[in-house]
C-alpha cells in the first residue's frame, strides 16, 4: 500500500469514532509523511494539534493505522511550521517527564501543574486546598473533595497535586486514575480473579487521585472496592483526592458510608470563571504558547464562551493553527471569521442545525445521521434531545423541527418531546445531560 492510501484508510477510521466536526477540525488538516519500521511520522500544523490528540485520543492514530496496515505501529509528530527554539525545548521537556512517568504506571499530564493554572475568585479556594495538600500529603484535608462543572479546571488541579508530590517526593507511590478506569480495572479484577492484586496496587499507595467520582453512580461494586480502598488508605493517613462534577450530597445512588467517606475531608468548589480570569488564562496560554494574540481578541473570546475553559482553549488552537497555517498575524476580523462556527453569535437568533450540531458533536455522532431517516437505537436519544432543545430553545413550528431531522411529521416531534420531558424528571443524571447541553447552546 502506499503511504497516501494508508493514511487515507485510517482517516476513515478516525472519521467514523470521532465524528464530523471533531475530524474536520483536528484530523483533516493533518498528514503521514512517513511510515518506516514500525514507526509513523504524522505531520501536523502545530504543537497544540499533537497537545490536543495526546490529551483527548492518544491512541486512536495508532490504532486506525494499525488495523489498517495489520501491524504495531508508534506514532511520532512532525510540526508543519517551523517551531520557536525555547517552544521546543520546553516540549521535549515535557515529553520526557511524560515518558518517565507513565514508565513507571503513572499517567499524569505533565502539563497539569500549578505553575500553569491561573487563579482567581471563582477558584481560589479550590487550588489553595490542593496546594496546602501538595504539601503536606495525608496531614491536612483527606480526602480532599474537589467539584464543578465541565471544563473548568479539577482534572488540571487534582493533576498538579500530582506533579507536585512527584517532584518533591520521589520515593511517593503516585496514582492519577479516572473513575471509569476504576471501575473498569474493578470489574477485570473480579473476572479474573484478580482482587488480590488490585488490592495490592491501590492500598499501598502514599497519594491516591481519582477523577470524575461520578461515574461510579450505580455501580456497587466498584463503590464497595472504592470505598474499602479510601478507608485503608485514610486509616495509614495517605492522601486522597477526589474530582467529581457535583458535590457528594448529589452524587446518587452511591452508599451513604461512601458519601460520608467523600466528605469527611474538605469540600471544595470551582466555579464558573469572571471576565478577567478567563482574560489572565487566555493571556497565559498565548503566552505559554508565543502566539500573538491582540488584547481585542482575546476579549473577544473571553467574553463569547461563558465558562467552560476548554472551549476557551479551542479558540485558541484554530486561531494559532489558522495564523501558522496562512502565515498572516491574528486580529479580530479573522477571529471572528474563523470561530464563527465554534462560537455563538448572540445577535443570531438560534438554529435548528445549529442545535443538530452540537448534539452531534456531544453524543460524538455525524451530523448527517442525526438528519437522516437511519433509525438505529444510538441515533434515536440523541435525535429525540435535538427536537426537545429545537422546540424549547428555537421559533421553529414542530414542522420545520421534523424536516430537519429525517422528515418526521410534527406528532413525532411532540412525541419526542414528552419522553425528554418524562426522563428529565425521573432520571438526575438525565437530566444534568440535559442542562450540559443547554448551557453549551445557550451560554
Ligand atoms: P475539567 O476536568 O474540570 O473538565 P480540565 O481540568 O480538563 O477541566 O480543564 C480544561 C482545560 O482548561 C485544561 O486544558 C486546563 O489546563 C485548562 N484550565 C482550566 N482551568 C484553568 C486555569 N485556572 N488556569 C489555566 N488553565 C486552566
Ligand atoms: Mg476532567
Amino acid at each position: 500500500m502506499q503511504i497516501e492510501e494508508i493514511w487515507n484508510k485510517s482517516l476513515l477510521l478516525i472519521k467514523e469514532k470521532v465524528g464530523e466536526n471533531i475530524f474536520d477540525l483536528w484530523f483533516s488538516p493533518m498528514k503521514m509523511v512517513q511510515i518506516k519500521d514500525g514507526q509513523v511520522t504524522i505531520e501536523v500544523p502545530n504543537r497544540f494539534y499533537k497537545e490536543w490528540i495526546e490529551d483527548y485520543h492518544p491512541n486512536l492514530i495508532a490504532e486506525a493505522v494499525e488495523s489498517t496496515i495489520a501491524s504495531p505501529v508508534e506514532v511520532k509528530y512532525r510540526f508543519a511550521t517551523k517551531e520557536d527554539a525555547a517552544l521546543k525545548k520546553m516540549d521535549a521537556k515535557l515529553e520526557n517527564r511524560r515518558t518517565k512517568l507513565a514508565r513507571k504506571g503513572i499517567y499524569l499530564n505533565p502539563r497539569y501543574t500549578f505553575e500553569g493554572f491561573v487563579v482567581g475568585p471563582s477558584n481560589q479556594f479550590a487550588q489553595a486546598a490542593a496546594k496546602a495538600v501538595s504539601e503536606m500529603p495525608g496531614k491536612v484535608y483527606n480526602p480532599l473533595f474537589i467539584y464543578g462543572g465541565v471544563g473548568l479546571g479539577k482534572t488540571h488541579l487534582i493533576s498538579a497535586v500530582g506533579n507536585r508530590v512527584i517532584d518533591k517526593r520521589s520515593d511517593y507511590n503516585v496514582l492519577y486514575v479516572s473513575a471509569e478506569q476504576f471501575t473498569n480495572e474493578v470489574v477485570s479484577a473480579i473476572r479474573h480473579s484478580r482482587t488480590e492484586e488490585l488490592k495490592a496496587k491501590y492500598r499501598n499507595l502514599d497519594l491516591l487521585l481519582v477523577d470524575d467520582v461520578q461515574f461510579i453512580e450505580n455501580k456497587t461494586t466498584t463503590q464497595e472496592e472504592l470505598f474499602h480502598t479510601l478507608n485503608a488508605l485514610y486509616e495509614r493517613q495517605r492522601q486522597i483526592v477526589l474530582s467529581s462534577d457535583r458535590p457528594p450530597k448529589e452524587i446518587r445512588a452511591v452508599t451513604d458510608r461512601l458519601r460520608s467517606r467523600f466528605s469527611m475531608g474538605l469540600i471544595a468548589d470551582i466555579q464558573p470563571p469572571e471576565l478577567e480570569t478567563k482574560l489572565a488564562i487566555i493571556h497565559k496560554k498565548a503566552e505559554e504558547n508565543r502566539m500573538k494574540l491582540p488584547d481585542d481578541v482575546a476579549y473577544y473570546v473571553a467574553s463569547k464562551i461563558k465558562s467552560n475553559i476548554r472551549d476557551i482553549e479551542g479558540c485558541l488552537i484554530r486561531l494559532g493553527a489558522h495564523s501558522s497555517l496562512t502565515g498572516s498575524p491574528i486580529n479580530l476580523s479573522m477571529a471572528k471569521t474563523i470561530l464563527r462556527d465554534f462560537i455563538r453569535d448572540e445577535d443570531r437568533p438560534l438554529t435548528v442545525e445549529f442545535i443538530l450540531k452540537t448534539v452531534a458533536e456531544y453524543f460524538g455522532i455525524r451530523l448527517q445521521d442525526i438528519k437522516a431517516r437511519k433509525r438505529t437505537k444510538e441515533i434515536a436519544i440523541p435525535r429525540q434531545i435535538a427536537m426537545y432543545l429545537s422546540r424549547e430553545l428555537t421559533q421553529a413550528s414542530l414542522s420545520d423541527i421534523g424536516k430537519n431531522v429525517g422528515g418526521k411529521d410534527h406528532a413525532t416531534v411532540i412525541y419526542a418531546c414528552k419522553q425528554i420531558e418524562g426522563k428529565r424528571a425521573k432520571d438526575e443524571n438525565f437530566n444534568r445531560m440535559i442542562e450540559n447541553l443547554i448551557e453549551k447552546i445557550k451560554p
